[in-house]
């Protein structure tokens, strides 16, 4: 596996592997790197890509008063995965060498971003949409890989390739969980014992849900919305539910009633850690 920091390096590699029309697979990540990230590594051995990792903790995502100085950081322990998990090129960017300091130029989502999460986190898309987009300029893949447990930011970020006429394929791959049904985060390990046991009540109110809609129980959106609030209520102490929502699979816009395909998008915090998790629904 090369380790590469610096960008015109990895750029005069990159003109190499296209030179020989070596296909290539590319993983964003911010690193703490668990099974969910190495399943998007594995999509892209699976598609016979050369493997390329960028682990880069990204400052434009983060709000002021959000995580990043206590972002976990384990890079050895990174390095060591990437390498059992067939990465060919790791791509460790210097904060320094990715902005410079003087940027007046940003990807902007108008309306999606605004939503959802983008209400808690106004500049939080805009800081995703921009390093994604600052690295598929640079590496430019072949097919690029997303989780769709962030999976406002996999349409965002859909939305970005095609408008934006970028020639990368995305592929947004479906969300790892534990065992209890919790989504594997790299913001896990901020929970303490019984803040990750009731994590797990979180998918479990998507699969009461599920059980309601298939029933019949309930069928409008707004009754199905506040049933999960209440459940998530009741399960977890020290909970705020910043937004649950359901919408359609693709467009992402409120379901009246779930007569299609629908997703349960939802945020929430238990004590400090927030939470993000996503459930769909076939009808
Ligand atoms: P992050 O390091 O949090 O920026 O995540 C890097 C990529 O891994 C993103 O495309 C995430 O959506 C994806 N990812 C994070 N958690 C999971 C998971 N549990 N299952 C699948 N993909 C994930």
């Amino acid at each position: 596996m090369r380790i590469v920091k610096c960008i015109h390096q990895l750029k005069s590699i990159i003109e190499c592997l296209k030179d020989q029309n070596i296909k290539t697979g590319f993983v964003p990540t911010m690193g703490a790197l668990h099974e969910g990230h190495l399943s998007l590594i594995s999509e892209s051995d699976n598609d016979h890509c050369y493997n390329i990792v960028s682990i880069f903790l990204n400052p434009l995502q983060f709000g002021k008063n959000e995580d990043l100085d206590k972002y976990p950081k384990p890079l050895e322990r990174d390095i060591m995965l990437c390498q059992e998990s067939r990465v060919n090129l790791l791509f460790l960017p210097d904060t320094k060498d990715i902005y410079k300091g003087k940027e007046d130029i940003y990807i902007v989502s108008e309306s999606l971003a605004k939503l959802f999460c983008g209400i808690t986190r106004p500049t939080h898309f805009r800081g995703v949409l921009t390093i994604v987009a600052k690295l598929l300029n640079i590496i430019e893949p072949d097919i690029a890989y997303f989780g769709e447990k962030d999976y406002q930011q996999a349409v965002l970020i859909k939305n970005m390739v095609r408008e934006l006429n970028f020639k990368t394929v995305i592929k947004v791959c479906r969300t790892v969980r534990e065992e209890s049904g919790l989504a594997l985060s790299s913001r896990n390990s901020y929970l303490i014992e019984n803040e990750r046991k009731m994590a797990q009540f979180i998918y479990r109110s998507f699969k009461h849900a599920e059980e309601l809609i298939k029933n019949k129980s309930l069928n409008k959106t707004e009754h199905i919305i506040a049933e999960i609030k209440d459940y998530l209520q009741k399960k977890i102490d020290n909970i705020i539910v910043e937004y649950v929502d359901i919408v359609y699979d693709n467009t992402l816009e409120r379901a009246e009633y779930p007569d299609k395909d629908i997703r349960i998008l939802c945020a929430v915090k238990i004590n400090q850690t927030r939470l993000i998790d996503n459930y769909k629904i076939s009808i």
